[in-house]
């Protein structure tokens, strides 16, 4: 239904679209440059943008067939117009969502105010720019990439670009980092304007669980990290202390606070003075909740945390509230210092910076309805180039871990044997390496795919070639996500990976020995080669501008080779040379293979356990059966899995164990719904708590956005004394409303005001309220006044750049402390919850006070400041 109803929705356009296509074959390069500047120009006339829209993308189209040789089917077509219309594309792994970026993005672009196309990983993102900047650069539109270890002008170079690839994570932090500048030179970020997010789910939904934060360290009692997580020899479950799996908690029984506070010899473990329970806490927690290569991974010496819906490691986040100091206890590590916030904001609040904002994935329905109410993003489904072959076989269930686990390394077994691929998903790290282990028994070679560091880098890599005959890899939920798997092996990685191992080794070679490389290991694999091939290999490396590159610089060049880009300097037409030859040769044999593993049943996918949502499920389904390829999923599970365990209800338990009379396996419609119904539960709760992090976080985000704006608007103005005046203006009448005047003496307000003037003032006591403040506002503008003329001597700019300086540095620290005082202030009200009120109204409330009063002494410090600052 949806289906037909989106392709009806948007068929005129399509057929106008389509409709270009003969006239826009005929024009040469640069005419079609020339309509694309003519479509600007008319954006511009008209500030219309639908009126260009099929225009648009006829010439991205057009582009896109000269430079990559692929042209847009309808339905991607039918995918861009859903991202133009502030929507989520739900597009199937493998339908090219790519290359449907690039229409929305070409077509936004003609406004001037930028596009960025958000994806989940640095590689992605240098991935995709490298192919689709071609498209965009025969267009006259320029493309910008933003990589993980940019410097700030490189970065607002590539802002700067009609189109900026990048990952959420840095353009958030950029956005956060550039309300802490103290220059407008050092702004990085341009103001937003459209956004494309890739594989959305996983940014707004499985990032958006914790708050991004940059913080800075303060001193923190590390001994009494330390002797909690000791304290943990002496408490029993279920006698100290009570452990709630569902909830993630746990509760410290009186049996367990009398037996700390025996063997630490203290009074009372909630002494405010001495608090000990925030510890102990912690600890407990630490114990019973967290386990090591689950929820987190031990590295250099450090706990990182890996998520637990991808199996992927976030080196920056941190557990909050001491948590993650309580876990580096356990785990006998060095504590790292507790850390002061200095500004955080959740992706929530972030996208919805973009006035115009749309999202691309495989998988985005089953979260329709978080996408609407936090985002107001619907989701339409676009359907499939060519029908989908894809075959979902039934859950297959087992009594327990042992059968489950044995049953999944022999279905490995016999699928392999006969050459179909097999790709493996598991929820944890850990089970991943067991698999591992069970496979070794059956002398299988296979890809171990996990979220450990020495891993990552390969992620992609092992991944693109998992549809190869016979290939097994095992992989922790969505590592390598975004890497297309072609059956029978992807040529471009073979071919990168060929090259780029026989470039650096007989460049290390030839360097350090300076031998004849035929005398080298390698010798048996060149004689493969042609002379020509050769020759060229042999002139790139006496080339001293190739021999200087890094290896990652060479990584990098390697991957344009494989872009239809023009290369610039001579090393670069070689690199693209091999690259073409090798494709060569690779590519009469991938063609071959394509159509055995076809033959064979396509890549068999095996899930070894529900996932904690059917989003998940559907991910790793999803990596199969691409594009009309074949393909088979099938799910194994145990009555002992975590979801059935903690979510099935006894009386499906009791049910199912019934129905096991013997090890082999059941199929039940009746236990494939209840799975879906304990999954929808849990997916409801994680939904729960993502709303509830955004909604306490809305009041903050007003805040911020009061905050980031005053500071952008004191970076920006020349003189800022009309800000001082309004400053010291405020902070006086606010002082009179909230005293009134009148009932506190005179003579005690004028001793402040001396104070806050640094000067003695002189006063009728008798003068009423009102001639009062207007005494003291005099005084003020005066001693403002005579500030500047003393200032002026060391030169023009000289009072106003400091006003700038007192001002930003005061709004920081004040920002910095009501962020604290925030935080403290979630706790608080979660506990007052107890008490009969609603938290969220108390905290709000509450945050209103705190903000005014941060308000207040803002204006107090910058003018005490200000009057108090000398020039060395
Ligand atoms: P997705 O992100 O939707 O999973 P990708 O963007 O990774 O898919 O593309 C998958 C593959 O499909 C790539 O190899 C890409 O080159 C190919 N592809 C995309 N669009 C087209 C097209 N219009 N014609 C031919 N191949 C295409
Ligand atoms: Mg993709």
């Amino acid at each position: 239904m949806a289906k037909n109803s989106i392709t009806k929705k948007y068929q005129n356009l399509v057929s106008q679209i389509n409709s270009l296509e003969d006239k826009f074959q005929t024009l040469t390069d640069n005419e079609l440059r020339a309509q694309s500047f003519k479509l600007k120009q008319q954006y511009k006339d008209s500030e219309d943008l639908n009126s260009v829209i099929s225009e648009s993308f006829a010439l991205t189209r057009e582009a896109s067939l000269r430079t990559l040789g692929l042209r847009h089917f309808d339905v991607q077509l039918i995918g861009g117009l859903t991202l133009n219309n502030q929507k989520i594309a739900e597009m199937k792994t493998g339908e090219g969502k790519t290359l449907v970026a690039t229409l929305a993005a070409s077509l936004n672009a003609l406004t001037e105010k930028g596009v960025h196309i958000v994806t989940i990983n640095d590689y992605l993102a240098s991935r995709d720019h490298a192919s689709m900047s071609q498209i965009y650069s025969l267009l006259g539109l320029t493309t910008g990439l933003i990589q993980d270890d940019m410097s700030k002008p490189e970065r607002q170079k590539n802002y700067n670009s009609d189109i900026t690839y990048v990952t959420n994570y840095e353009v958030a932090f950029d956005y956060l980092r550039d309300n802490m500048v103290v220059s407008l030179k050092d702004v990085t970020l341009r103001p937003f304007n459209y956004c494309i997010i890739d594989e959305v789910d996983s940014v707004l939904i499985d990032e958006a669980q914790t708050p991004l934060i940059i913080s800075d360290n303060i001193e923190t009692p590390v001994d009494k990290y330390i002797i909690a997580a000791e304290m943990m020899q002496y408490l029993k479950r279920d006698v100290h202390y009570k452990v709630d799996e569902k909830n993630k908690n746990i509760i410290l029984l009186d049996k367990g606070s009398q037996q700390i506070e025996n063997i630490l010899q203290i009074k009372d473990l909630y002494d405010p003075r001495d608090p000990w329970i925030p510890y102990i806490n912690n600890a407990i927690k630490a114990n019973a909740l967290f386990t090591n290569n689950v929820q987190y991974i031990v590295q250099n010496n450090r706990i990182v945390i890996v998520d637990e819906f991808t199996g992927r490691i976030m080196p920056d986040r941190r557990w909050g509230d001491g948590l993650h100091q309580a876990i580096e206890a356990k785990e006998q590590l060095p504590i790292r210092q507790k850390s002061e916030t200095q500004a955080e904001i959740t992706y929530q609040n972030f996208f919805l910076l973009y006035p115009k904002l749309s999202g691309m994935t495989g998988t985005g329905k089953t979260a329709e309805i978080e996408f609407e109410k936090i985002y107001k993003l619907s989701v339409d489904q676009v359907p499939t180039a060519r029908p989908p072959l894809r075959n979902d076989l039934s859950d297959q269930i087992y009594k327990d871990q042992f059968l489950k686990w044995n049953a999944i390394s022999k279905t490995c077994n016999e699928v392999s044997q006969t050459g179909q691929p097999v790709l493996i998903g598991t929820t944890t790290i850990e089970k991943s390496e067991m698999l591992a282990e069970l496979l070794n028994e059956y002398k299988l070679s296979y890809q171990l795919l996990n979220a450990k560091p020495e891993n990552v880098r390969r992620e992609s890599e092992i991944v693109a070639q998992a549809g190869r005959r016979g290939a097994i890899t095992i992989a922790t939920n969505m590592a390598g996500r975004g890497t297309d798997i072609i059956l029978g092996g992807n040529i471009t990685f073979n071919v990168q990976k060929e090259l780029y191992d026989i470039l650096t080794f007989s460049r290390n070679y030839m360097l350090s020995k300076g031998r004849n490389l035929f005398q080298s290991p390698l010798k048996t694999q060149l004689k493969s080669y042609s002379q020509n091939f050769l020759s060229v290999l042999f002139s790139i490396l006496n080339d001293p501008l190739f021999v200087e590159l890094s290896d990652i610089d060479m990584l990098r060049a390697l991957r344009e080779s494989d872009t239809n880009s023009i290369p610039t300097s001579s090393y670069q037409c070689s690199l693209k040379f091999l690259s073409d030859e090798l494709k060569q040769h690779y590519n009469k044999n991938q063609k071959q293979e394509n159509q055995i593993v076809k033959n064979l049943g396509g890549l068999y996918i095996v899930g070894t356990e529900r996932n904690d949502s059917r989003r998940v499920d559907n991910q790793l389904r999803g990596r199969c059966g691409r594009q009309g390829d074949p393909g088979t999923s099938r799910f194994f599970l145990s009555l002992d899995d975590n979801l059935l365990r903690l979510f099935g209800g006894s009386k499906i338990q009791n049910f199912l164990q019934s129905q096991m009379l013997d090890d082999s396996p059941l199929e039940s419609k009746l236990l494939s719904r209840s799975l879906d119904s304990a999954q929808q539960k849990v997916e409801e709760r994680a939904y729960q708590q993502r709303k509830n992090l955004f909604e306490y976080d809305e009041v903050l985000n007003r805040q911020r956005s009061i905050i980031y704006l005053e500071r952008s608007v004191i970076l920006k103005k020349e003189s800022l004394k009309k800000t001082m005046l309004a400053y010291g203006e405020q902070f006086i009448t606010m002082l009179f409303v909230k005293q009134k005047i009148e009932t506190v003496s005179a003579k005690q307000t004028l001793s402040f005001f001396e104070d806050f003037f640094g000067k003695e003032l002189i006063l009728n006591s008798k003068a009423n309220p009102l001639d009062f403040q207007r005494h003291l506002f005099n005084e003020f503008w005066l001693t403002y006044q005579a500030k500047i003329n003393q200032l002026s001597i060391y030169g023009d700019g000289m009072s106003a750049n400091l006003e700038r300086s007192v001002c930003l540095l005061n709004i920081d620290k004040i920002w910095r402390e009501h962020l604290d005082e925030m935080t403290l202030l979630r706790e608080a009200v979660s506990w007052r919850g107890y008490g009969q009120q609603n938290p969220l109204y108390e905290y709000k409330k509450d945050a209103l006070v705190f903000f005014t009063k941060q308000g207040k002494l803002l204006r107090h410090l910058v003018i005490y400041d200000y009057l108090r600052a000398s020039v060395l």
